[in-house]
């Protein structure tokens, strides 16, 4: 693919996406919001959702065949590209010897092996099929394995739609702007405790408040959906020594920095060890798959060979763990290489433009995730990420769009690069960004879609 992109020929006037526009209809007439997870309907931006009919290396095509250097990379699966040949061979292979077998089979182990043996704490690992079930069981674990009710988490992380990890948190429910959600009862969030992000005094308040009833602490061992925002220097190392010494357990999520911030997730970035992990997206291969492990002590517990029950008809399935073990496989050195690079330079480029149009902003960096807070103060918790002028985000995000360049359609999302960005890629980027600052530069309060 070139710069010479269909996209960069629609002009303001004219509709660049007639047929997600009718697709879009058409879906809001059969699926809530015309969509199946809530920030893809573009609510916070505006304008019509791209349906996506095609992905290959750095590049998507939609449904009326404009083309996109994709900056979500699914949310973060596809470090190594879209459609890359050996998940793609791999899925294949996988799926012509049979689709689900609801029995053992050999992959499943060599998944769990492969993570093993990338994240030193980890010693037992057991697949599931989403981040939701990995969080939502490894609170279970950790309740049943300290006796004790109580969960601490931090304003602005999302662990996945797990009803007691609702309260105060990020991703779409930030987006959507939800105090929590309905549908939640008093009783499943009363054990919910939630403090601000990188925030050691009032963990230690909570601690003082409630420690004896703590079962553990689950943190995203880097922050990423309220934007990306790392921790604090020895903020996870303090995390651990306090859950230690209250005799709680510490879960560091890494569904989103699993495997993408480096080989071994975050905690190859900072080597805080957690007793439990959970993980998804890159270890999927795009597929629905995701895992949790930790401590074998801990794990043990799990059904059968523990009291604590925990099941799923397509858990380990085949095609899925083919896919998550060849994105794995694939992911060498050179690839974290060049995921760093082109986090680097994106973020590189973005500062650029904005400076250049002085637009107040951050470039927010978790390793190789970043994002852009439109704000002069660096971002370390929710309350810095809600303070930015979202306002700006949508005018930004749309002249992208219209130019090429795909970026996630929210303030408060991570931009996720991929190995298979290359020189062309980047050129579009830059191409797109002078406009998108100028349009950020222009937005007015209020004027927010
Ligand atoms: N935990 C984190 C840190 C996530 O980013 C997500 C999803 O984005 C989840 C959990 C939930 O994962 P899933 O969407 O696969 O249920």
């Amino acid at each position: 693919m070139t710069a010479d992109n269909p996209a960069n020929a629609t002009t303001a006037a004219s509709d660049p996406a007639p047929r997600s526009r009718q697709l879009f209809e058409r879906a809001e007439a059969v699926t809530p919001g015309g969509v199946n997870s809530p920030v893809r309907a573009f609510h916070s931006v505006g304008g019509t959702p791209r349906f996506m009919v095609h992905g290959e290396g750095a590049y998507l095509r939609d449904a009326d065949g404009n083309s996109y250097v994709d900056l979500v990379s699914s949310w973060g699966p596809m470090i190594n590209g879209h459609a890359h040949p050996d998940v793609v061979g791999a899925v294949r292979e996988a799926a012509v010897d049979g689709l689900s077998f609801g029995t053992p089979a050999t992959g499943e182990i060599d998944l769990a092996q492969e993570i093993i043996d990338r994240v030193d704490p980890v010693e037992h690992v057991r697949l599931v099929n989403s981040g939701t079930e990995a969080t939502m069981t490894s609170i279970r674990l950790a309740r049943a394995f300290t006796g004790r009710d109580k969960v601490l988490k931090f304003t602005g992380c999302y662990h996945g739609h797990v009803d007691s990890l609702l309260a105060g948190a990020g991703s779409g429910v930030a987006t959507l702007g939800l105090p929590g959600t309905p549908g939640v009862t008093e009783a499943q969030a009363a054990d919910t405790i939630v403090v601000p992000y990188n925030d050691l005094e009032a963990v230690r308040r909570a601690f003082a408040e409630h420690g004896d009833r703590i079962a553990c602490v689950i943190t995203e061992a880097a922050a990423g959906n309220m934007g990306a925002v790392p921790p604090r220097e020895g903020f996870n190392a303090a995390l651990r020594e306090i859950t230690r010494e209250a005799g709680a357990l510490l879960v560091m999520d890494e569904v989103m920095t699993g495997f993408r911030v480096s080989r071994a997730g975050w905690y190859g970035v900072d080597g805080v060890a957690g007793d439990l992990y959970t993980f998804g997206k890159v270890m999927s291969g795009g597929l629905p798959a995701a895992a949790f492990g930790g401590r074998a002590d801990v794990m043990d517990l799990l059904a059968p060979r523990g009291p604590v029950y925990q099941a799923g008809t397509l858990a380990g399935n085949p095609v899925a763990v083919a896919a998550g073990l060849a994105n794995l496989r694939a992911a060498d050195a050179d690839v974290y290489a060049a995921l760093d690079r082109n986090a680097s330079r994106l973020g590189g480029l973005l500062g650029d433009s904005l400076r250049e149009r002085g637009v107040p902003h951050q470039i927010s960096f978790a390793g190789n995730m970043l994002s852009v807070f439109f704000t002069e103060t660096p971002v370390h918790d929710f309350a810095g990420a809600q303070a930015q002028q979202t306002w700006r985000f949508p005018a930004f995000f749309h002249e992208l769009l219209r130019r090429g360049v795909y970026p996630p359609p929210s303030a408060f999302e991570c931009w996720f690069v991929n190995a298979a960005m290359d020189d062309d890629a980047f050129e579009i980027i830059a191409e797109a960004l002078p406009h998108a600052a100028a349009a950020a530069a222009a937005a007015e309060p209020g004027e927010s879609k």
